[in-house]
């Protein structure tokens, strides 16, 4: 297929990027370059530096590539930001995405691949949050990705967009080429991995009085591996779908530093330090919908797995991508 993948510079899109080529698709990756990187870009790939707040030049692009289909990754992403800047996150999340969809539809492009996320659950009443339960966010970033959600499924009933949008927990761990390089890290495995390098003197830990049984925030951390194989399995199907993308498995704050000590083989110091405003205790999700649906097998499941690949990359790249 020919898929333009927006975003395709930044951490997630480039991994799928990469396995898109691998599968012998032909890819035209389009980024600002704001947060993704131009090493991110695989080499294989057509590059297109462009803006979705550009509306004339958005349309001009879809038009010109006429792709197949598009997969969705720009956007703000930071929950501690959105509670700061929510303008930034309404505006790049929502405004700009609207720019792409009305592109698409005029180009007659009707296949959408979405990056949604779990913080469109909000506090959930227990795990795992499977796609039945509410979606009550909690933070602007939450918000600004219900509401793509819920403006795909107009379109897809108006303009007949088909959409799958795929509600990704905690992205980590890395591929052989790509991995995570946050221009201002906010991320917690990234910012364990720099302390093991050396390039900080200590993690810090936001808030361990949590109603947890370590007191720290649980997540749930999925191989960013597994996630662009979901991306890809997205593109067959003929029906338009939400799906919650996880392991099942929930690992706290202190089980992720631990995790990188053992890893690592660093002693990795950390400081606790208060809350940081917006984040649920305990998020954490079950994807059978997307195992018997669409038949999405995760393969890199254990934290300790996850965290080696990263370690990996980040010892192989310890300036990221040096931009
Ligand atoms: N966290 C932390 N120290 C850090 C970065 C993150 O304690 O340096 C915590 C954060 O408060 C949250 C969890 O780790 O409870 C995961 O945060 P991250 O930013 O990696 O992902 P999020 O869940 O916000 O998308």
């Amino acid at each position: 297929m020919n898929i333009l993948v927006v975003g395709g510079a930044g951490y997630i899109g480039s991994v799928c990027a990469e396995l898109l080529l691998n599968e012998g698709h032909q890819i035209a990756i389009l980024d600002n370059l704001s947060e993704g990187h131009r090493a991110a870009v695989d080499q294989r790939a057509r590059f297109v530096e462009g803006d979705l707040a550009d509306r004339d030049g958005i349309a001009q692009t879809v038009a010109r590539l006429r792709p197949d289909a598009v997969m969705h990754f720009a956007g703000s992403a930071l929950v501690a930001e959105s509670m700061r800047d929510p303008s930034k996150y309404f505006r790049n999340n929502i405004a700009n995405g609207l720019n792409l969809l009305d592109a698409m539809v005029a180009a007659d492009v009707r296949q959408i691949v979405f990056s949604s996320s779990c913080a469109t659950f909000g506090l959930p009443e227990r795990t795992p949050i499977d796609e039945t339960f509410p979606q009550l966010p909690i933070n602007p970033y939450g918000e600004s990705k219900l509401a793509f959600e819920k403006i795909l499924r107009w379109y897809d009933r108006i303009h007949g967009v088909r959409f799958i949008s795929l509600r990704y927990f905690n992205a980590a761990g890395a591929s052989e080429k790509f991995g995570e390089d946050h221009r201002c890290e906010t991320h917690l495995i990234p910012n364990v991995l720099k302390v093991a390098l050396g390039r900080q003197p200590h993690v810090e830990i936001f808030g361990t009085d949590y109603d947890t049984p370590d007191g720290t925030c649980i997540r749930d951390y999925i191989h960013i591996l597994d996630l662009a194989c979901a991306h890809i399995l997205g593109l067959g199907t003929s029906a338009s779908a939400s799906y919650n993308l996880g392991t099942g498995g929930g690992s706290s704050v202190r089980q992720v530093i631990d995790s990188c000590r053992k890893v690592t083989g660093k002693k990795i110091p950390v400081i606790e330090r208060s809350r940081r405003s917006g984040d649920p205790p305990r998020l954490v999700a079950t994807s059978e919908k997307i195992k018997r649906e669409l038949g999405w097998r995760p393969q890199f499941q254990a934290l300790d797995t996850i965290v080696s690949s990263a370690w990996k990359w980040h010892q192989r790249f310890p300036n990221g991508y040096g931009d």
